[in-house]
């Protein structure tokens, strides 16, 4: 919300104040005439006039003559974001890729670049050092420089500092992650876990737009959750919050590398995925894709063969509704991919044995339409998270 200058507001906090929460709008929400910039953010319009002026003139903003207009008179003008004036660098450590992206305000990805990984081989001081490599080769493609940098990482982070308490699929324990690449990079960087960064993603460009309490479940080689209430990202002491991977949902299960038996990651990870659909474990990721495209033609084949992980499945998502009540529940990774049938399978089943569920009634459960992005877009949104604060 913009604010107007009261007694012991010092007018240029107030200007910047009300800068950073026009510039979040249109980054968040897109271009708006200076009318509905004023109404929405609770502005006069002479003081839109003069901060769009003031961004105008540094080239961070654009005005148009909208297209379409309403009604007689002289339109109001369309204020745009100008997607290179504000760029951010947003980097995804996958377990066996890395990507790195310049992301532009209005969240478009400029440019990006991406290198394999061997699964559980990249040490930090080669991530980092190719990390600098992709932030220069972008830079002298776009021609733009990266304000701040946002991190993705698939582990347990300290969102101080982006210490990297252990990311078990990478083999990294203790790593300073977050310091070297301040270090190397010479940018603030906030590093934070690819499945809360997930579910800042869906949030913010994804499926989850307009809801305000999501829970975002996400399965690749591991399985991790992130959750969004009140419209607001949980974080808990230390920005831990939201293992959903490792809740022990079968404690007569495989044990799992944390100490517990039978986690929800060891019944709908990526092992367990291959083991229901009759793959070898390690099958690369392409090929679990194409066999659960495969399966979605036939749903009753589909239901019989993922039968016991839609179990699992539906069971761990109860626990994350009766704990978390959200309105919308999104599943990432490959559970995105899983064929229609199934999600709709488990959401009757979450539907009937949850007592939030049963409550509200109108729980959604809905795939990740980012396509694989999901933790660049929210590393990416993580860094303009910062930019735009609003203080
Ligand atoms: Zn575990």
């Amino acid at each position: 919300m913009a604010v107007a200058p009261t007694a012991g507001t010092r007018p240029d906090e107030v200007r910047r104040h009300n800068r950073a929460a026009l510039l979040r709008r249109l980054h968040l929400d897109g271009p708006a005439t200076r009318a509905e910039l004023a109404a929405e953010l609770g502005l006069n319009r002479s003081t839109i006039k003069a901060l769009v002026d003031e961004l105008s003139a540094v080239g961070v903003v654009s005005e148009e003559v909208p297209t379409h207009r309403h009604g007689a008179g002289r339109p109001s003008l369309l204020v745009l974001p100008q997607a290179h004036a504000v760029p951010v660098l947003a980097v995804d450590v996958g377990v066996e890729q890395v990507s790195v992206a310049v992301a532009g305000v209005g969240g478009r990805l400029l440019g990006a670049r991406s290198w394999t990984l061997p699964r559980g081989q990249g040490t930090p001081e080669d991530v980092v050092a190719g990390i600098v490599r992709s932030r220069v080769d972008l830079v002298d493609e776009l021609g733009c420089e990266p304000t701040r940098a946002g991190v993705s990482v698939p582990g347990v982070v300290r969102r101080a500092d982006g210490l990297v308490h252990e990311a078990p699929n990478l083999h990294w324990t203790g790593v300073p992650f977050g310091s070297l690449l301040v270090e190397a990079l010479e940018l603030p960087v906030d590093v934070g876990n690819d499945a809360d960064l997930g579910a800042l993603a869906e949030h913010t460009r994804g499926v989850a737009r307009t809801s305000q309490d999501v829970v975002f479940l996400s399965a690749d080689v591991g399985v991790g959750g992130g959750v969004i209430l009140g419209g607001v990202s949980l974080r808990g002491s230390g920005g831990y919050v939201g293992e959903l991977g490792h809740m022990v949902v079968n404690p007569a299960g495989r044990q799992c590398y944390c100490g517990c038996r039978g986690c929800l990651e060891t019944e709908i990870g990526e092992d367990a995925l291959c083991r229901a659909l009759n793959l070898p474990t390690g099958t690369p990721r392409s090929l679990i894709v194409a066999e659960l495209r495969s399966l979605a033609a036939d749903d009753e084949l589909a239901l019989h063969r993922l039968a016991g992980f839609a179990e699992w499945l539906a069971l761990g998502l109860t626990n994350a509704l009766n704990l978390l009540a959200p309105e919308l529940i999104v599943l990432g990774g490959l559970l995105a991919v899983l064929p229609p049938a199934v999600v709709s399978s488990v959401t009757v089943a979450v539907h009937r044995r949850s007592l939030v569920g049963r409550a509200a009634g109108s729980v959604r459960v809905a795939t990740s339409s980012l396509a694989g992005d999901a933790a660049l877009i929210g590393a990416a949104e993580l860094a303009f998270e910062r930019v735009f604060a609003v203080s």
